[in-house]
Protein backbone atom coordinates (compact mmCIF):
# COMPACT_ATOMS: atom_id res chain seq x y z
CA UNK A 1 0.00 0.00 0.00
CA UNK A 2 1.66 3.52 -1.08
CA UNK A 3 2.14 5.90 1.94
CA UNK A 4 0.47 9.43 1.52
CA UNK A 5 4.04 11.04 0.47
CA UNK A 6 3.28 9.19 -2.84
CA UNK A 7 0.76 10.96 -4.08
CA UNK A 8 1.02 14.17 -6.29
CA UNK A 9 2.16 17.59 -4.28
CA UNK A 10 2.14 19.84 -7.10
CA UNK A 11 -0.85 21.11 -9.21
CA UNK A 12 -0.41 22.03 -12.95
CA UNK A 13 -3.82 23.52 -14.49
CA UNK A 14 -3.52 24.72 -18.18
CA UNK A 15 -5.62 27.80 -19.45
CA UNK A 16 -5.60 28.03 -23.22
CA UNK A 17 -7.25 30.89 -24.14
CA UNK A 18 -4.73 34.12 -25.56
CA UNK A 19 -6.03 37.56 -26.52
CA UNK A 20 -3.64 37.34 -29.72
CA UNK A 21 -1.34 34.40 -31.26
CA UNK A 22 2.47 35.10 -30.78
CA UNK A 23 4.40 33.90 -34.39
CA UNK A 24 6.61 31.40 -32.88
CA UNK A 25 4.16 29.95 -30.28
CA UNK A 26 3.49 26.13 -30.27
CA UNK A 27 1.61 25.95 -27.18
CA UNK A 28 -1.38 24.48 -26.86
CA UNK A 29 -3.62 27.48 -27.14
CA UNK A 30 -6.40 28.95 -29.45
CA UNK A 31 -8.21 32.41 -29.12
CA UNK A 32 -10.02 33.61 -26.38
CA UNK A 33 -13.58 33.92 -26.49
CA UNK A 34 -16.25 34.45 -23.80
CA UNK A 35 -18.76 31.60 -24.52
CA UNK A 36 -15.81 28.85 -24.82
CA UNK A 37 -14.16 30.08 -21.51
CA UNK A 38 -17.26 29.39 -20.43
CA UNK A 39 -17.68 25.82 -21.26
CA UNK A 40 -13.94 25.32 -20.54
CA UNK A 41 -14.13 26.28 -16.81
CA UNK A 42 -17.01 23.64 -16.45
CA UNK A 43 -14.87 20.70 -17.76
CA UNK A 44 -11.54 22.08 -16.04
CA UNK A 45 -13.71 22.11 -12.37
CA UNK A 46 -15.20 18.55 -13.16
CA UNK A 47 -11.46 17.14 -14.00
CA UNK A 48 -10.01 19.35 -10.82
CA UNK A 49 -12.63 17.31 -8.42
CA UNK A 50 -12.54 13.63 -10.84
CA UNK A 51 -8.22 13.79 -10.30
CA UNK A 52 -6.84 16.02 -7.59
CA UNK A 53 -7.33 13.45 -4.74
CA UNK A 54 -4.44 14.66 -2.32
CA UNK A 55 -5.38 18.17 -0.94
CA UNK A 56 -2.64 19.27 1.08
CA UNK A 57 -0.49 20.12 -1.61
CA UNK A 58 3.38 22.21 -2.12
CA UNK A 59 2.66 24.04 -5.03
CA UNK A 60 -0.18 25.11 -7.84
CA UNK A 61 0.79 26.67 -10.81
CA UNK A 62 -1.79 28.00 -13.36
CA UNK A 63 0.08 28.46 -17.53
CA UNK A 64 -1.22 28.56 -20.08
CA UNK A 65 -1.93 29.96 -22.71
CA UNK A 66 -2.71 33.25 -21.16
CA UNK A 67 -4.41 33.24 -18.05
CA UNK A 68 -4.80 36.65 -17.38
CA UNK A 69 -6.99 36.42 -20.91
CA UNK A 70 -10.11 35.43 -18.83
CA UNK A 71 -12.30 38.16 -18.33
CA UNK A 72 -12.56 39.33 -14.42
CA UNK A 73 -15.59 36.78 -13.96
CA UNK A 74 -13.95 34.27 -15.09
CA UNK A 75 -10.59 34.53 -13.93
CA UNK A 76 -12.10 34.85 -10.11
CA UNK A 77 -14.10 31.62 -10.99
CA UNK A 78 -11.12 30.10 -11.70
CA UNK A 79 -9.38 31.36 -8.56
CA UNK A 80 -12.18 30.49 -6.59
CA UNK A 81 -12.74 26.68 -7.87
CA UNK A 82 -8.92 26.54 -6.92
CA UNK A 83 -9.05 27.96 -3.42
CA UNK A 84 -9.70 25.09 -1.23
CA UNK A 85 -6.10 23.35 -2.42
CA UNK A 86 -4.59 26.88 -2.05
CA UNK A 87 -5.14 27.16 1.78
CA UNK A 88 -1.47 25.66 2.75
CA UNK A 89 0.69 25.91 -0.41
CA UNK A 90 3.94 27.35 -0.30
CA UNK A 91 4.20 28.54 -3.39
CA UNK A 92 1.16 29.56 -5.85
CA UNK A 93 2.16 31.03 -9.16
CA UNK A 94 -0.04 32.18 -11.72
CA UNK A 95 1.19 33.72 -15.69
CA UNK A 96 0.39 36.82 -17.15
CA UNK A 97 0.78 38.84 -20.21
CA UNK A 98 1.44 41.97 -19.37
CA UNK A 99 -1.14 44.27 -21.14
CA UNK A 100 -4.16 41.21 -19.65
CA UNK A 101 -2.52 41.62 -15.71
CA UNK A 102 -4.59 44.69 -14.59
CA UNK A 103 -5.26 45.97 -11.24
CA UNK A 104 -8.58 44.12 -10.63
CA UNK A 105 -7.20 41.00 -11.54
CA UNK A 106 -3.88 41.74 -9.25
CA UNK A 107 -6.55 42.04 -6.75
CA UNK A 108 -8.17 38.93 -7.29
CA UNK A 109 -4.58 36.98 -7.27
CA UNK A 110 -4.17 38.81 -3.67
CA UNK A 111 -7.37 37.69 -2.62
CA UNK A 112 -6.93 34.32 -3.33
CA UNK A 113 -3.73 34.26 -1.89
CA UNK A 114 -1.54 33.89 -5.32
CA UNK A 115 2.26 34.74 -4.18
CA UNK A 116 4.15 34.86 -7.67
CA UNK A 117 3.50 35.84 -10.89
CA UNK A 118 5.55 34.84 -13.65
CA UNK A 119 5.09 37.54 -16.90
CA UNK A 120 5.82 36.44 -20.20
CA UNK A 121 8.37 39.87 -21.77
CA UNK A 122 9.86 38.11 -24.03
CA UNK A 123 11.40 40.68 -25.21
CA UNK A 124 12.14 44.62 -24.21
CA UNK A 125 12.64 46.16 -27.44
CA UNK A 126 9.31 47.42 -28.38
CA UNK A 127 9.83 47.23 -31.97
CA UNK A 128 10.67 42.89 -31.81
CA UNK A 129 7.98 42.54 -29.65
CA UNK A 130 5.37 44.17 -32.14
CA UNK A 131 7.34 41.87 -35.20
CA UNK A 132 6.38 38.59 -33.02
CA UNK A 133 2.68 39.89 -32.94
CA UNK A 134 3.14 40.59 -28.74
CA UNK A 135 0.43 43.10 -27.54
CA UNK A 136 2.54 44.47 -25.02
CA UNK A 137 5.27 47.27 -24.57
CA UNK A 138 8.02 47.23 -22.10
CA UNK A 139 6.52 50.04 -20.47
CA UNK A 140 3.65 47.76 -19.74
CA UNK A 141 5.90 45.29 -18.29
CA UNK A 142 7.15 48.21 -15.75
CA UNK A 143 3.28 49.18 -14.58
CA UNK A 144 2.36 45.63 -14.44
CA UNK A 145 5.62 45.21 -12.36
CA UNK A 146 5.32 48.59 -10.22
CA UNK A 147 1.00 46.94 -9.67
CA UNK A 148 2.27 43.47 -8.21
CA UNK A 149 4.45 44.81 -5.73
CA UNK A 150 2.15 47.93 -4.68
CA UNK A 151 -0.29 45.10 -4.17
CA UNK A 152 1.78 42.97 -2.26
CA UNK A 153 3.07 40.47 -4.72
CA UNK A 154 6.58 40.31 -4.45
CA UNK A 155 7.92 37.04 -6.10
CA UNK A 156 8.17 38.16 -9.57
CA UNK A 157 9.92 35.52 -12.68
CA UNK A 158 10.05 37.43 -16.08
CA UNK A 159 10.44 35.40 -19.09
CA UNK A 160 12.64 35.98 -22.25
CA UNK A 161 13.25 34.71 -25.12
CA UNK A 162 16.67 33.92 -26.89
CA UNK A 163 17.35 34.16 -30.64
CA UNK A 164 14.44 36.35 -31.98
CA UNK A 165 15.29 37.71 -35.19
CA UNK A 166 16.94 40.48 -35.83
CA UNK A 167 18.50 40.84 -31.98
CA UNK A 168 22.04 41.19 -31.97
CA UNK A 169 23.82 40.20 -28.98
CA UNK A 170 24.20 44.15 -28.30
CA UNK A 171 20.30 43.75 -28.33
CA UNK A 172 20.29 40.98 -25.87
CA UNK A 173 22.30 42.67 -23.32
CA UNK A 174 20.14 45.85 -23.49
CA UNK A 175 17.28 43.28 -22.86
CA UNK A 176 18.90 41.54 -19.48
CA UNK A 177 19.65 45.13 -18.00
CA UNK A 178 16.67 46.33 -18.50
CA UNK A 179 14.82 43.25 -16.82
CA UNK A 180 17.44 43.92 -14.12
CA UNK A 181 16.24 46.85 -13.59
CA UNK A 182 12.68 45.87 -12.32
CA UNK A 183 14.65 43.48 -9.63
CA UNK A 184 12.32 40.64 -10.17
CA UNK A 185 13.33 37.18 -8.09
CA UNK A 186 13.57 34.76 -10.84
CA UNK A 187 14.52 35.30 -14.29
CA UNK A 188 13.58 32.24 -17.40
CA UNK A 189 15.47 32.85 -20.51
CA UNK A 190 14.34 29.84 -23.23
CA UNK A 191 16.36 29.33 -26.60
CA UNK A 192 13.88 30.08 -29.89
CA UNK A 193 12.63 26.81 -31.37
CA UNK A 194 10.42 26.76 -34.25
CA UNK A 195 7.67 24.56 -34.51
CA UNK A 196 5.91 23.44 -37.48
CA UNK A 197 2.47 25.10 -37.85
CA UNK A 198 3.64 27.99 -36.64
CA UNK A 199 4.07 31.81 -38.48
CA UNK A 200 7.66 31.46 -37.56
CA UNK A 201 8.06 28.41 -39.87
CA UNK A 202 5.75 29.28 -42.49
CA UNK A 203 8.36 32.58 -42.80
CA UNK A 204 11.21 30.06 -42.80
CA UNK A 205 12.64 31.74 -39.18
CA UNK A 206 15.67 30.15 -38.41
CA UNK A 207 16.26 28.90 -34.92
CA UNK A 208 19.69 30.23 -33.49
CA UNK A 209 22.60 27.56 -33.84
CA UNK A 210 24.05 25.97 -31.25
CA UNK A 211 27.05 28.47 -31.13
CA UNK A 212 24.96 31.27 -30.98
CA UNK A 213 23.05 29.82 -28.10
CA UNK A 214 26.07 28.93 -26.19
CA UNK A 215 27.31 32.78 -26.46
CA UNK A 216 23.88 33.90 -25.94
CA UNK A 217 24.06 31.74 -22.23
CA UNK A 218 27.15 32.83 -21.59
CA UNK A 219 26.88 36.25 -21.79
CA UNK A 220 23.84 36.33 -19.93
CA UNK A 221 24.67 34.31 -17.27
CA UNK A 222 27.75 36.16 -16.85
CA UNK A 223 25.18 39.24 -16.43
CA UNK A 224 23.21 37.64 -14.05
CA UNK A 225 25.53 35.95 -11.96
CA UNK A 226 27.16 39.65 -11.57
CA UNK A 227 23.79 40.48 -10.25
CA UNK A 228 23.61 38.20 -7.35
CA UNK A 229 21.06 35.35 -9.59
CA UNK A 230 22.08 31.77 -9.25
CA UNK A 231 22.20 29.67 -12.51
CA UNK A 232 20.04 26.38 -10.90
CA UNK A 233 18.45 25.39 -13.79
CA UNK A 234 19.66 25.04 -17.55
CA UNK A 235 17.25 28.04 -18.72
CA UNK A 236 16.39 29.54 -15.22
CA UNK A 237 18.00 31.98 -12.85
CA UNK A 238 17.28 32.90 -9.34
CA UNK A 239 17.96 34.91 -6.55
CA UNK A 240 18.87 32.64 -3.72
CA UNK A 241 15.87 31.22 -2.06
CA UNK A 242 13.16 32.05 -5.07
CA UNK A 243 13.92 28.87 -7.28
CA UNK A 244 10.80 27.77 -8.11
CA UNK A 245 9.31 25.46 -6.47
CA UNK A 246 6.79 24.23 -8.74
CA UNK A 247 8.98 23.69 -11.52
CA UNK A 248 11.72 22.04 -9.36
CA UNK A 249 9.45 18.92 -8.73
CA UNK A 250 9.27 18.74 -12.57
CA UNK A 251 13.30 18.49 -12.46
CA UNK A 252 13.40 16.30 -9.25
CA UNK A 253 11.82 13.46 -11.20
CA UNK A 254 7.98 14.06 -8.81
CA UNK A 255 4.67 13.12 -9.41
CA UNK A 256 2.15 16.15 -10.31
CA UNK A 257 -1.32 16.78 -11.14
CA UNK A 258 -2.33 18.35 -14.93
CA UNK A 259 -4.95 19.48 -15.05
CA UNK A 260 -6.90 21.14 -18.78
CA UNK A 261 -6.13 21.38 -22.21
CA UNK A 262 -2.87 19.23 -23.14
CA UNK A 263 -2.03 18.98 -19.74
CA UNK A 264 0.91 16.74 -18.64
CA UNK A 265 0.46 15.20 -15.56
CA UNK A 266 2.43 12.21 -14.14
CA UNK A 267 0.09 9.78 -11.09
CA UNK A 268 0.86 6.63 -10.11
CA UNK A 269 4.02 5.28 -12.08
CA UNK A 270 1.74 7.20 -15.26
CA UNK A 271 3.17 9.40 -17.16
CA UNK A 272 -0.42 11.00 -18.96
CA UNK A 273 -1.54 14.07 -21.81
CA UNK A 274 -4.47 15.38 -21.99
CA UNK A 275 -6.26 15.51 -24.97
CA UNK A 276 -5.66 18.85 -26.99
CA UNK A 277 -8.67 18.40 -28.99
CA UNK A 278 -11.03 21.71 -27.58
CA UNK A 279 -14.19 20.73 -28.28
CA UNK A 280 -14.01 16.88 -26.72
CA UNK A 281 -12.44 18.75 -23.61
CA UNK A 282 -15.16 20.61 -23.00
CA UNK A 283 -17.51 17.56 -23.66
CA UNK A 284 -15.92 15.89 -20.91
CA UNK A 285 -14.28 13.24 -23.92
CA UNK A 286 -10.61 13.76 -22.67
CA UNK A 287 -8.76 11.04 -24.17
CA UNK A 288 -5.66 10.78 -22.45
CA UNK A 289 -2.36 9.37 -23.64
CA UNK A 290 -0.38 7.26 -21.05
CA UNK A 291 3.07 6.27 -20.53
CA UNK A 292 3.19 3.72 -18.07
CA UNK A 293 6.77 4.18 -16.59
CA UNK A 294 8.74 1.15 -15.77
CA UNK A 295 11.79 0.89 -13.56
CA UNK A 296 13.95 1.09 -16.03
CA UNK A 297 12.06 4.35 -17.84
CA UNK A 298 12.09 5.85 -14.29
CA UNK A 299 16.18 5.97 -14.03
CA UNK A 300 16.35 7.27 -17.38
CA UNK A 301 13.89 10.37 -16.16
CA UNK A 302 16.02 10.84 -13.43
CA UNK A 303 19.44 11.04 -14.49
CA UNK A 304 17.75 13.10 -17.58
CA UNK A 305 15.81 15.66 -15.53
CA UNK A 306 17.95 15.75 -12.53
CA UNK A 307 20.98 16.88 -14.21
CA UNK A 308 19.00 19.68 -15.48
CA UNK A 309 19.58 21.56 -12.12
CA UNK A 310 22.50 22.61 -9.43
CA UNK A 311 21.15 19.95 -7.02
CA UNK A 312 21.93 17.23 -9.74
CA UNK A 313 21.66 13.44 -9.14
CA UNK A 314 21.91 12.94 -5.44
CA UNK A 315 23.83 9.57 -5.36
CA UNK A 316 22.58 7.54 -2.23
CA UNK A 317 18.90 8.55 -3.29
CA UNK A 318 20.04 7.27 -7.07
CA UNK A 319 20.71 4.07 -5.34
CA UNK A 320 18.23 3.80 -3.14
CA UNK A 321 15.90 4.07 -6.15
CA UNK A 322 17.68 2.37 -8.40
CA UNK A 323 20.02 0.01 -7.01
CA UNK A 324 23.34 0.81 -8.17
CA UNK A 325 25.80 3.87 -7.38
CA UNK A 326 25.92 5.63 -10.43
CA UNK A 327 29.25 7.15 -9.70
CA UNK A 328 31.08 4.21 -9.02
CA UNK A 329 29.46 2.42 -12.14
CA UNK A 330 30.00 5.56 -14.64
CA UNK A 331 33.35 6.71 -13.09
CA UNK A 332 36.30 6.87 -15.59
CA UNK A 333 32.95 8.62 -17.60
CA UNK A 334 32.14 11.45 -14.45
CA UNK A 335 35.83 11.53 -13.52
CA UNK A 336 36.57 12.64 -16.98
CA UNK A 337 33.70 15.14 -17.25
CA UNK A 338 35.12 16.39 -13.85
CA UNK A 339 38.35 16.74 -15.16
CA UNK A 340 37.04 18.68 -18.30
CA UNK A 341 34.90 21.22 -16.13
CA UNK A 342 31.46 19.98 -17.05
CA UNK A 343 30.93 17.93 -13.64
CA UNK A 344 31.41 18.31 -10.04
CA UNK A 345 30.91 16.44 -7.39
CA UNK A 346 29.44 18.29 -4.10
CA UNK A 347 28.33 16.82 -1.23
CA UNK A 348 27.32 12.76 -2.34
CA UNK A 349 25.97 14.46 -5.79
CA UNK A 350 26.52 14.92 -8.80
CA UNK A 351 26.04 18.30 -10.44
CA UNK A 352 26.61 19.59 -13.96
CA UNK A 353 28.52 23.58 -14.26
CA UNK A 354 27.71 26.21 -16.19
CA UNK A 355 29.37 24.77 -19.44
CA UNK A 356 28.03 20.79 -18.25
CA UNK A 357 24.27 22.27 -18.32
CA UNK A 358 25.45 23.85 -21.88
CA UNK A 359 25.77 19.64 -23.17
CA UNK A 360 23.51 17.92 -21.55
CA UNK A 361 21.95 15.93 -23.95
CA UNK A 362 25.88 14.22 -24.52
CA UNK A 363 26.55 13.59 -20.39
CA UNK A 364 22.90 11.80 -20.31
CA UNK A 365 23.80 9.74 -22.69
CA UNK A 366 26.93 8.67 -21.60
CA UNK A 367 25.36 7.96 -17.80
CA UNK A 368 22.36 6.60 -19.02
S1 LIG B 1 0.60 34.52 -25.27
FE1 LIG B 1 1.90 32.74 -24.82
S2 LIG B 1 0.59 30.96 -25.17
FE2 LIG B 1 -0.43 32.74 -26.10
S3 LIG B 1 0.19 32.69 -28.22
FE3 LIG B 1 1.65 34.01 -27.18
S4 LIG B 1 3.32 32.67 -26.51
FE4 LIG B 1 1.60 31.39 -27.09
Amino acid sequence: MRTKTNFPKALYIHIPFCESICDYCDFTKLQYFHSFAEKYLVALKKELNEKVTNKELDTIYIGGGTPTSLNDEQFEELLKMVDPLAKSVKEYTVEANPESLTLSKIKLLKKYGVNRVSIGVESTNNQILKSINRKHTFEDVKTAVDNLRENGINNINLDLIIGLPNVSFKMLEKDICNILSLNPNHISCYSLTVHEHTVFYINKIEEPNEEYSYEAYKTINSLLEENGFIHYEVSNWSKPGFESLHNLTYWRNEQYYGLGLGASGYIDNIRYKNTTNFNKYISFKNEIEQEVVTLEDNRQYEIMLRLRTKEGIDVLDFKDKFGYDIYERNKDVIDDYINRGYLLTSARRIVPTFEGMMILDKIYLDLA
